[in-house]
């Protein structure tokens, strides 16, 4: 496997209503989504009376041919890429999800993860309910199969109740489309418009591909039934402190795109600029390394005057998986992935610009790398502060013990990745520089976490006890 240590992003959705090209708009729509999940994908369109499903392991490309798109016929559809993020990975987890139940047919895609899903499943199945996956998104259509109420809106609104953490939700019926943001709004959902109809996606540079506009946001806490070409948004939750993931800005979303409203590509640039100002240095070239750490390079450039060059090259051809020979001494994984500019890096002072830090291995193959090119001096500025603990809204992070930010000091992580200097951005400057940091999760970099977590020696009680009180489902 690859050795990229990065945090991975968890899903991408895309859903749109009422248009004769439904599942071929969806299928585009997930290209411009891959970068949120490349190991599985899926689309369930839907006509006036069923749904059709196609699913599949891989990317977009590998899963979708002309034979089975021409298997999605229909008016509306909704499309999922996936990392495994709860769940192992698999097809039994790959989304959309669809059931027949006795409200009908229902299709659901889910990006984000709940923090008391093993709770609710446990309480489930302890009321006769048989899941097929090990995913937290089964949990949404247990808990609106088994409401009393009469509407699937309503019977979704009650489960949606029940639940705690990230999600944003794509729930689709023969007859209309549900789409939902959870309180807090941890994971983006963008909504368009592509010829008088509507259209969502987790990030707007889907809606570029397909000549849609972005017309807004859906808000934390709301829930929007879709029919046709009318869009009915109402807010039945319990009002939550806003905690849009920053992170979502740092690496996660295409610069392309606008996420929570907001351009990534402009705050990534005033990262770069502020990590400048916080983190100057005598040098003689600021490198990215690509891709993520590309506009704030230009950011620290700008600010630094130092100019910028790309001293480390992409390979994008590399595979998901990547086999390193067992004698393996050189580092083929990071190798195969990025190699040096020698030119640009030998007998220089190299400002190497990163978004973040995860167990410190994979920049220490990279400083390695630029060593070895020739270059006098490496100092690694980082667009973020050090990360201090795992996420629990839809992020795959290693355990706390793994975070190398969280066992070590600044010193003692450039230390461990060989750098001559290791700068990280302050929490406030990287707030102040997204914009309203009040409106986001930093929890990560904090410890402290904007809803109630489900301990794991809680689940382990109640796992261990069958009497143990649990949350009602309903
Ligand atoms: S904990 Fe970190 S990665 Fe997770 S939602 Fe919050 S900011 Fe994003």
């Amino acid at each position: 496997m690859m050795p990229w240590d990065k945090l991975r992003e968890e899903c991408g959705i895309f859903g749109i209503s009422a248009h004769p090209e439904a599942a071929r708009l969806t299928y585009l729509g997930l290209y411009a989504l891959q970068h949120r999940g490349q190991e599985s994908a899926g689309i369930v369109s839907a006509d006036d009376q069923r749904l059709f499903v196609q699913r599949g392991m891989g990317y977009v490309a590998d899963v979708f041919d002309e034979r089975r798109l021409e298997g999605l016929p229909g008016h509306s559809a909704i499309g999922h890429v996936r990392y495994s993020t709860s769940g192992e990975s698999g097809l039994a987890n790959a989304q959309p999800i669809q059931i027949d139940c006795w409200r009908g047919p229902i299709a659901l895609a889910h990006n984000g993860n709940l923090v008391n899903a093993a709770q609710l499943r446990r309480e489930l199945e302890r009321n006769g309910a048989i899941f097929h996956s090990t995913t937290d998104s089964e949990v949404f259509l247990h808990l609106l199969c088994r409401s009393r109420r009469r509407t699937v809106l309503d019977s979704l609104i009650d489960a949606l109740r029940a639940i705690r953490g990230a999600y944003s939700l794509l729930v689709l019926t023969p007859q209309f489309l549900i789409v939902a943001r959870d309180p807090h709004g941890f994971r983006p959902l963008c909504i368009g418009r592509v010829d008088g109809r509507y259209v969502f996606a987790s990030e707007t540079c889907a809606f570029d591909l397909i000549d849609a506009q972005y017309v807004r946001d859906v808000e934390p806490g709301e829930v929007i039934l879709v029919e046709d070409d009318t869009m009915e948004p109402r807010f039945p939750l319990s009002k939550g402190k806003p905690a849009q993931c920053i992170f979502e800005h740092v690496y996660f979303s295409r610069p392309d795109s606008l996420v929570f409203g907001q351009s990534v590509n402009r705050s990534r640039r005033r990262l770069g600029v502020s990590l400048a100002r916080e983190h100057a240095v005598e040098a003689d070239v600021v490198v990215p390394v690509p891709d993520s750490g590309v506009q704030a390079a230009i950011g620290y450039s700008q600010e630094s005057g130092l100019p910028l060059e790309f001293g480390l090259i992409r390979n994008h051809y590399v595979g998901r998986t990547f086999i390193e020979p067992r004698q393996s001494i050189r580092n083929f994984g990071v190798k195969v992935k990025l190699n040096p500019v020698r030119e640009i890096l030998k007998g220089r002072r190299v400002v190497l610009v990163d978004d973040s830090i995860v167990r410190g291995t994979t920049s220490r193959k990279i400083v390695h790398i630029i060593r070895s090119a020739g270059a006098s001096e490496i100092h690694v500025r980082i667009t973020s502060p050090p990360i201090v603990g795992p996420c629990y809204y839809g992020i795959d992070t290693p355990t706390r013990g793994e975070l190398i930010g969280s066992t070590k000091t600044v010193e003692e992580i450039r230390h461990f990745i060989g750098a001559d200097t290791l700068g990280y951005l302050s929490l406030g400057a990287m707030l102040k520089a997204v914009g309203n940091g009040e409106r986001f999760c930093s929890a990560c970099f904090t410890n402290e976490y904007p809803t109630l977590l489900e301990k794991e020696e809680k689940q382990k009680e109640l796992f261990d006890d069958p009497g143990a009180e649990a949350i009602s489902p309903i």
